[in-house]
């Protein structure tokens, strides 16, 4: 029996064969997904299945076996590995990308949950006919809510052995519904909800029409109807009902984080777009890209958070493939603070456009309809708020109130040994967030859920510029990061002084507007004062990065 959680160690691809797949993945797209095919596609509504097939084929992209372990047939890649390749991927195209997406996401409550054999059987079969996969859990009334669950699997009797099941019900939203040759669907069994693996074609199950959506048009996303499908006994997954929630869950740090590097990539993309732009756009007589009101206001904490999200996606990446389980907490908080600032990398840089940001000929348009997705699916930005802040809740409780200061206290030492790498300014971020959440406890002001989720917020941002004080501070940098040295510690100090900034004010705020009225904080002056000082010098380093930028985005 399997275990279900990916416990093992990942070693992944050695670094020549991921860049040689990253140039793959680059030269191909490059090549079919320009602008004008992807526009028109997303006009006419069009999953791109010839695209979608040079993607999986061996011999053009690859891209399916990267995902999937050596034992199996494919490339093996790693955590840190898949991250590049969707982050890739996603500066193309976020509903091709969200199509590979659910392929890798069906494959997992097998690669997680089943036997050994139902790894070789349904493993191999997709590694070798190279089908798409789609991942079946969300119902009409069950989405964020899996406990609502209604489609039922019921046992099928011979004597008293159970041959199989007759599932009945439907699924909605499901990537790739129409197009998948392999699907995992999760049904109610008498012993809880389970896993269960189906082909195309078998007798009762359909799929509704591909929907009209906002954005991410070129994945194919349909309802599916279970109308009497019977599966033998050995295709529910890991062949012991009720471990599909447990399934489910285990992979969500992994899962989210891949969301996570497709919101880096998408939203990346759009800034880009943006700082191309205006190196050739003229504002009163001179570049846009020579103006503050662009680069500080719409361009330079974007960027800098999502190089703090890289620095947060890698650090979990390293830690799921040295083998540590679970990681749910460290996916949502990656997914959260990726999603929320690659949208609003995406809406800036439509602001950035101006009128020409707003048409469809431009291509920042559709990618802010695309990014949207990405505060959606694998968890709403508000369920995933609040899966933070409960989790890390009860970690400083069981801390006795310190977990944070403890990290605190690790960016202070940091910050002795390097003091260019933001530590200060984190080390300020995690201890007002220590304080707003002592004050929260000793107030009883969580049964706000308001509070709850602003919390779960707050411990994105201090957690990532820690994340990202540890990464600016080793000697070489991550061969992601395209930046030279001393433009990337400086996003990490903006990026830490942002955090200090955003959490001494508004937890403050909140503690202030939960609270009884006139209940004031004593520490909140020294507070403020603490947070002023480690302002200093971020003009200079904004301006630092604005005149940096241009040489690596070249127009
Ligand atoms: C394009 C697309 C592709 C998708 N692909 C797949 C797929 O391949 N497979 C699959 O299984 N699913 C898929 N989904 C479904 C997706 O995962 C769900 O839409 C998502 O989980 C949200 O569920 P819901 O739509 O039912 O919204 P709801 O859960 O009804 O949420 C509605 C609102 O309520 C909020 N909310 C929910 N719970 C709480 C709470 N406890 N407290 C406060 N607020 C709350 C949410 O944040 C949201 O703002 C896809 C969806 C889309 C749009």
């Amino acid at each position: 029996m399997s275990d279900t959680t990916r416990s093992k160690e990942v070693v992944g691809m050695d670094a020549e064969t991921l860049t040689l797949a990253l140039e793959t993945i680059r030269e191909y797209g490059r090549k079919h997904l320009t602008h004008e095919r992807l526009i028109e596609l997303d006009a006419k509504n069009e999953c791109p299945g010839d695209i979608l097939k040079d993607l999986y084929d061996p011999e053009k992209v690859a891209i399916m076996s990267l995902m999937i372990p050596e034992a199996y047939g494919g490339m093996g890649g790693s955590s840190l590995d898949l991250y590049r390749v969707v982050e890739a991927l996603a500066r193309f195209d976020l509903g091709v990308t969200t199509s590979v997406f659910a392929t890798y996401l069906g494959m997992d409550p097998i690669l997680v949950g089943g036997t050994e054999a139902q790894k070789k059987k349904w493993i191999g079969k997709i590694a070798d006919t190279q089908c798409h996969v789609a991942y079946g859990a969300t119902e009409a009334a069950a989405g964020s809510d899996l406990l609502r669950l209604q489609t039922r699997a019921e046992r099928v009797m011979e004597g008293d052995k159970v041959i199989g099941y007759t599932l009945n019900g439907g699924k909605m939203w499901i990537t790739n519904g129409g197009i998948a040759g392999v699907y995992t669907i999760l049904a109610r069994s008498a012993k809880g909800v389970s896993w269960f693996v189906m082909e195309k074609g078998t007798p009762g199950l359909t799929s509704g029409k591909h929907e009209d959506k906002h954005g991410i048009r070129l994945s194919d996303t349909t309802p599916l109807y279970l109308k009497d499908v019977f599966v033998p006994a050995e295709n529910l997954i890991g062949e012991v009902e009720g471990k599909g929630l447990r399934q489910a869950q285990a992979v969500f740090g992994y899962t989210r984080l891949m969301v996570a590097s497709m919101a880096l990539g998408a939203g990346w993309q759009a800034l880009e777009h943006a700082i191309r732009y205006s190196q050739v756009r003229l504002v009163g007589g001179i570049p846009l890209s020579n103006k503050q009101g662009f680069t500080h206001k719409l361009i330079i904490p974007f960027v800098a958070r999502l190089e703090a999200c890289r620095a947060y996606i890698e650090e979990v990446s390293r830690r799921l493939d040295g083998g540590e389980v679970g990681l749910q907490t460290e996916g949502a908080v990656a997914k959260l603070l990726a999603s929320e600032t690659a949208n609003r990398a995406a809406d800036n840089a439509i602001q950035a456009y101006g009128g020409n940001g707003y048409v469809r000929e431009f291509p920042v348009e559709k990618i802010k309809r695309d990014v949207k997705i990405t505060c959606i699916y694998e968890g709403t930005s508000e369920v995933l708020e609040l899966t933070v802040f409960r989790e890390r809740w009860q970690h400083n409780l069981n801390a006795e109130g310190r977990y944070y200061d403890k990290t605190a206290e690790e960016m202070d030492a940091l910050h002795a040994k390097d003091p260019g790498a933001g530590a200060a300014a984190a080390a300020v971020a995690l201890r007002a967030l220590s304080r707003t959440l002592k004050a929260c406890h000793e107030q009883k002001l969580t049964h706000n859920q308001i509070v709850m989720m602003k919390l779960g917020e707050l411990i994105c941002y201090a957690e990532s510029a820690a994340a990202f004080c540890r990464a600016a501070a080793q000697e070489k940098h991550s061969d992601a990061v395209v930046f030279d040295r001393d433009t990337w510690r400086a996003m990490s100090r903006i990026h830490a002084r942002h955090a200090a900034s955003r959490i001494t004010g508004e937890g403050s705020a909140l503690v202030a507007g939960a609270g009884e009225a006139g209940a004031t904080n004593p520490a909140e002056g020294l507070a403020a004062e603490a947070c002023a000082k480690v302002q200093a010098g971020d003009i200079a380093d904004m301006d630092l990065v604005a005149k940096n930028l241009p040489a690596t985005i070249k127009a």
